[in-house]
């Protein structure tokens, strides 16, 4: 991946890529952990520089959903969505709502030339509702 993309391939680098790809929506704290789990010390600032490097190639999508810490995945390219949880954060993936990117025909597009449609779907985990109902019946 990294050399379709033109990128060197160096050990930080591949790192970061698996990490990214085995824990879809990690935040930079728990990468930089992932990171050092595989390779020892790497300063915070080197993960830092990857990601932003594998984000601008289009390797990795950073998502910033507000309230929450960046976090990055590594399925890129098919403008999907995602739900946020509120209580705890959770994040999952939610396909285009209608046909492929951008997925959402804007009312009034404004001239615009269109190509992304970023939605967040805000709202309560399984687990978070879960743990909700169970409380109420104490
Ligand atoms: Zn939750
Ligand atoms: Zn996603």
């Amino acid at each position: 991946m990294l050399r379709r993309a033109s990128l060197r391939v160096t050990r930080p680098r591949v790192a970061v890529l698996a990490a990214v790809h085995e824990h879809p929506h990690a935040d930079t704290h728990s990468i930089i952990g992932l990171v050092r789990k595989d390779l020892g010390e790497v300063s915070q600032q080197a993960v830092y520089d990857v990601l932003r490097a594998l984000t601008d190639a289009g390797l990795v999508r950073r998502i910033h959903p507000p309230g929450s810490v960046a976090r990055y995945e590594a399925r890129v390219g098919d403008n999907h969505h995602h739900a946020v949880c509120r209580s705890c954060g959770a994040i999952a993936d939610v396909d285009c709502a209608v046909g492929t990117a951008p997925c959402l025909t804007a009312a009034d597009d404004h001239g615009y030339a269109l190509d992304e449609a970023e939605v967040i779907y805000w709202g309560v985990c399984p687990e978070c509702s879960i743990a909700r109902s169970s409380s109420n019946h104490l």
